[in-house]
């Protein structure tokens, strides 16, 4: 299966930032042996698409999508609008999202819906907190929120790109163990192959301090199929050796 490293910048970036940014992931890319991605804020999707333009080494992906249609839900982008900017990929049900704008699974589910029926592939984010973790709960919490998603798109699901996120490694530096983020992995493919044959060749990547260092052992795991990266895609080189690092 072809991996997949996609950089989530999150609410960081600017203009010059993000000129310099992809200016230096294209010099350095070459031919990656992964599918490679970068999520910059809405504001900036023009501007990343047009920089990306005429290279077809980096997709673009956006952060979040909304769960309707268009019409009134003021601040809301559509995945219609954002396939008029040539998004990819949509980062949905990031944990930050369901924390500060208490997004449910079955928004979750509605927005990976909208995804879907605009031809962009939803990357499902799941994962447990540290007090879950703690409760050995783990696997009842990313089981529960991939089968909101997977009730609601059972036709489509050979479509999505699901992400394995622990709250608790997200932005900390404290990174989820080979062995443990393998374990999740394999709990998560189980329940997609139970599903369907296709179902169980999504990609699940791992996202929660991935970084230059610790991403080959990662992704040398057999269910980790790529990563979802926070802070080490703000940075060219280092998100160049995660990419570098499934080769
Ligand atoms: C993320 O926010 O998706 C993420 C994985 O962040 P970080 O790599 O900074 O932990």
């Amino acid at each position: 299966m072809r991996k997949l490293i996609a950089g989530n910048w999150k609410m960081n970036g600017s203009l010059a930032a993000n000129e310099a940014l992809v200016r230096a992931l294209l010099a350095g890319l070459g031919q990656p042996a992964c599918d490679v991605a970068v999520c910059p804020p809405a504001a900036y999707l023009a501007q990343v698409q047009q920089l990306l333009a005429g290279g077809a080494a980096v997709a673009l992906g956006a952060q979040d999508v909304s769960e309707h249609e268009g019409g009134a839900y003021t601040g809301n982008v559509s995945a219609a609008m954002l396939r008029d900017f040539g998004v990819r990929y949509a980062i949905v049900g990031h944990s930050e999202r369901r924390q500060y704008q208490g997004e449910t699974d079955l928004q979750v589910a509605r927005k990976v819906q909208r995804a879907l029926a605009t031809g962009i592939s939803p990357i499902v984010c799941v994962g447990e907190t540290l007090a879950e973790r703690e409760q050995g709960l783990t696997e009842f919490i990313v089981r529960r929120q991939l089968s909101a998603v997977m009730a609601l798109n059972a036709a489509r699901l050979a479509d999505i790109v699901v992400a394995y996120e622990p709250v608790w490694a997200i932005g900390t530096g404290q990174t989820a163990t080979p062995e443990q983020a393998q374990q999740v992995h394999a709990a998560l493919r189980a329940q997609l192959k139970a599903a369907s044959a296709a179902a169980a060749g999504v990609r699940i990547l791992y996202g929660g301090s991935m970084n230059a260092a610790n991403a080959a052992t990662l992704l040398a795991q057999p269910d980790i199929d790529g990563g979802l990266i926070g802070g080490a895609a703000l940075k060219a080189a280092d998100f160049l050796t995660i990419v570098g690092a499934c080769a």
